[in-house]
Formats: structure tokens, C-alpha cells, sequence
């Protein structure tokens, strides 16, 4: 199976516009700084960096039964947290779906599902005792303006949601009356961002915890900031030196500035429901990857350099190339490329493919998928250059489908941040927090209710 020249070209001039140079890291990096600095003296910057009125960490000792709520991600999860002290804890938890209907219908429709998830769940798993009253933490993993540790207003929607009647409008509030319509004992005593929650929830186990961040639908970060560095903070005295932020990441460059946008990320940009918004996540984040492979696969087929012309009605609709099929395809070490067939043939139902054909579609996975590891691992090199704290031990709490299954994506991250700097990085741990955020939720909800 050999490459015609055409076919050959045509990925070389791919792996150059893929292409992630360690000086375009350097460059991404130094953006970074400057759009956090910016959004730390400013209300209203690219990245918000929203302080999240999380301050002081957890010993792992403290105790306690709370009640977590996550909304953002693929699933609406509600969950019991146990905190047993001794950094050890149990969660009771239940996922539900959230249908696309509900994702762009009215607010209150949206609250009143939840508080329903929340009723059976209780139902189900709750104290038998009729005046037990829960205190829960709410995992909301969009832009939000916070105000106080449980108030929080709605700046914008992403990753597929487009409710009406929430952009503005404290969340907390609609949600705390959809509880008091439906007669539910529980009061919301945090609103945390899922980042806040990934890191809270790691911090439990290991207090050198720093920074949480998701790979998963989107992508996000907060980390522990210095308070006179948060220039733009009103909220008055805070009994600590730091507090955590919330970055807001994903809006990163939405100005274009000096990401390395292809004209395959442009086309999912300007056919997606938020055009020029989340432009970082867009080249980053599960929702995304397998939509800008599909654009490049599509693209290679109309120049007739793909599946001798044929592509399928599968392959041709928006968002049908899932990210995970991605995973499976770089994944598969066959020497027929078996898996490749199946997924390109059995799923995405093109009429047959030949081994090239199967090279080429996994070289453009790889690319993405490379791509994003490096891009990903310059957002992560932006707070540790602002920070200042390379070379010192740290742990970053890590949570997302994308860091879980795809394949290299860990090890591309680390080697994109020793070109940068050097061996020094090797003090820095990579943790798996798995569905961190709604243990988080609950740990978040303690602090809040504790210092009460
Ligand atoms: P969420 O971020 O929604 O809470 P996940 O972390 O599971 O949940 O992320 C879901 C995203 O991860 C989806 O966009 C999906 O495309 C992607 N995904 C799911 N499985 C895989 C996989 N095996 N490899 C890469 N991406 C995956």
C-alpha cells in the first residue's frame, strides 16, 4: 500500500499546518500570560478568570454528608458525598440524561428536570428521616460571574446548551425555586465550577494540589492565585492569602491572535452554534476533535485523494465522527488496520476503503489529536510561567474523557512542556481525578457550610 504523490503532498502540507513548533509554544505561552494578566485587573476579559471565593484548602480531615449536583458535562449527575476524614471519602451517585429538548428549551424547564433528578434521588438514597435538610454544592460548568460562594450570575452558555431565559440571571436563585416549588429540603451552599471541583477534590487527598483541570466535552483550568494578584477582586477582606480562579480557558485567542487556526478549525467555528467563541476549546475538547477530523477526511475525499471519491451520508452530517473513534483508530496496531475498517466501513458506512486509505485517516487523527495534546499543554505552561513555580513539586488534578482514553495524549502534553522548560517540569504530577467535581461539589459545599 503506497501513497501516490498527490496523497503524499497533501499530508505534508497537513502536518504543516498541524503543526505545533516549540517556538509556537513559546509564542501561545507568552499570550497566555498576557490575557491572564488582563483578565485578573478587568471584569469583561477573553480569559475571565473568575475568582471563585474558594479560598483556604482541605486537610482531608473534615466530615461530613453533603449533597452534589453537575450540570455541564454529557450527563446531569446528583451524588451523596460521604466525607469520612482521613482523606477518605464514599459517594452514593446517579447519572441522567439530559436531552438535547431540554438543553435549548426554557431555564425553568431545565431547573424543574433537575430538581426532580434531585427528588427521586433522594427518594432513592436519601435519609429516611422526613426533616433531614441537605446542603448541597452546585457543580455548574459554565461561564458564570460569581458574587459569593452560592450566587453566581450566567454569562454565557457553551458546549451545546442554549437555554433561554439563564444569560444574566443567577442560577442559584432558579434552581433554589425550582427546590422550593417542588417542596425539596435542600439548600445550594456553593456554586463551583467543575475545574474548582476536579481541584477540591483532589486537594482532599493530596494538599499539593494546584490546579484542576478537564479534558473532556470542554476544557477548562483554575488554580490557586495570590490575592493582590487578583487586581480586579471587590469582595473585600478574605481571611486567606490566595483564592482559586476560575480561568475560563476555553475562550483563550478568540481573537486569533496566535493559535494556529486551520482552515478545517475555521469551517467548525463558523458552522458551530457559538462562532467565534471558545476558539480554544475548539481545537482542544471531546466535542470538537472528531468534527475537525471529519472536516479534514471530507476535505481529502472532495480532492479525491480518499475512498476513490465515495464518502456516505454518515460522513457527510455535522458532529458524526466521534472523538472516541479517534481514539480507537490511533489505538489500533493492526496491520490491516481492522478497526479503522470497521469504523470507517461498519459505522461511518463508507463502501470500502483500502489499506492507504485507512493510513491516511489515522496520520489526520494523530495530527489533531498531537495538536491538541501540545495546545493543551501550553495552557498548562501559562500558569505555571505566571505563577513562577516551575521546578517546585505540584500536582494538577486532571479529570476528562479526552485525558482518560486518548491515546499518548498525557505523554504528548509532558513532552511539549519539557521543550519548554527543560527537566524541571519532571517535579510536576499528572493526576487522574475521575468525576472529581461532583466530590468537590460536596467538599466545597463543607467549606461553605462550615464557615458559615
Ligand atoms: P464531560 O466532560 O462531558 O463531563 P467526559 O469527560 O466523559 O465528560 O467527556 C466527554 C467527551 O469526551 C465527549 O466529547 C466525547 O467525544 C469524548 N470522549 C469519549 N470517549 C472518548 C475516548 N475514548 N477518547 C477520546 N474522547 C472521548
Amino acid at each position: 500500500a503506497h501513497l501516490t504523490d498527490l496523497q503524499q503532498d497533501a499530508l505534508n502540507t497537513l502536518i504543516k499546518e498541524f503543526d505545533v513548533s516549540t517556538e509556537k509554544a513559546r509564542s501561545i505561552v507568552k499570550q497566555f500570560e498576557e490575557e491572564m494578566d488582563k483578565g485578573l485587573m478587568r471584569y469583561g476579559a477573553t480569559v475571565a478568570m473568575i475568582p471563585s471565593y474558594v479560598t483556604g484548602r482541605p486537610t482531608g480531615q473534615e466530615k461530613g454528608t453533603y449533597l452534589a449536583l453537575d450540570l455541564g458535562g454529557t450527563n446531569l449527575r446528583v451524588c451523596q458525598v460521604n466525607l469520612e476524614g482521613n482523606s477518605q471519602v464514599s459517594i452514593r451517585q446517579q447519572k441522567y440524561t439530559v436531552s438535547d429538548a431540554l438543553k435549548s428549551s426554557d431555564m425553568r424547564h431545565l431547573c424543574d428536570f433537575i430538581a426532580d433528578c434531585v427528588d427521586q434521588f433522594l427518594t432513592e438514597h436519601g435519609s429516611q428521616a422526613l426533616d433531614q435538610h441537605y446542603h448541597l454544592g452546585f457543580t455548574f460548568s459554565f461561564p458564570v460571574q460569581q458574587t459569593a460562594i452560592n450566587r453566581g450570575n450566567l454569562i454565557q452558555w457553551t458546549k451545546g446548551f442554549c437555554c433561554t431565559g439563564a444569560i444574566g440571571k443567577d442560577v442559584v436563585v432558579m434552581l433554589q425555586d425550582a427546590f422550593h416549588r417542588k417542596h425539596i429540603n435542600v439548600t445550594i451552599a456553593a456554586l463551583v465550577n467543575d475545574t474548582v471541583g476536579t481541584l477540591m477534590a483532589y486537594a482532599y487527598k493530596d494538599p499539593a494540589t494546584f490546579m484542576g483541570v478537564i479534558f473532556g466535552t470542554g476544557t477548562n483550568a483554575c488554580y490557586y492565585e495570590k490575592m493582590p494578584r487578583i487586581a480586579k477582586w471587590e469582595g473585600g477582606e478574605v481571611a486567606f492569602d490566595e483564592m482559586v480562579v476560575n480561568m475560563e480557558w476555553g475562550a483563550f485567542d478568540n481573537e486569533r491572535r496566535v493559535l494556529p487556526i486551520t482552515q478545517y478549525d475555521a469551517k467548525l467555528d463558523r458552522e458551530s452554534i457559538n462562532p467565534h467563541q471558545q476558539i480554544y476549546e475548539k481545537l482542544i475538547s471531546g466535542m470538537y476533535l472528531g468534527e475537525i477530523a471529519r472536516n479534514v477526511i471530507v476535505n481529502f475525499i472532495d480532492r479525491n485523494l480518499l475512498f476513490n471519491n465515495f464518502s456516505s451520508p454518515e460522513l457527510n452530517k455535522q458532529w458524526t465522527f466521534e472523538t472516541a473513534y479517534m481514539s480507537s483508530i490511533e489505538e489500533d496496531e493492526t496491520s490491516d488496520l481492522a478497526e479503522t475498517q470497521h469504523i470507517l466501513e461498519s459505522i461511518m458506512m463508507i463502501p470500502s476503503t483500502t489499506l492507504t486509505d485507512r493510513k491516511i485517516v489515522k496520520k489526520i487523527c494523530q495530527l489533531v489529536g498531537l495538536r491538541a495534546a501540545r495546545i493543551s499543554a501550553c495552557g498548562l505552561a501559562g500558569i505555571m510561567s505566571h505563577t513562577g513555580n516551575i521546578g517546585e513539586p505540584m500536582v494538577i488534578a486532571i479529570d476528562g474523557s479526552v485525558y482518560e482514553f486518548y491515546p499518548h495524549f498525557a505523554e504528548n502534553m509532558r513532552a511539549c512542556l519539557v521543550e519548554l522548560f527543560g527537566d524541571a517540569v519532571n517535579k510536576v504530577k499528572f493526576a487522574l481525578a475521575r468525576d472529581g467535581s461532583g466530590l468537590g461539589a460536596g467538599i466545597v459545599a463543607m467549606m461553605a457550610h462550615k464557615a458559615e
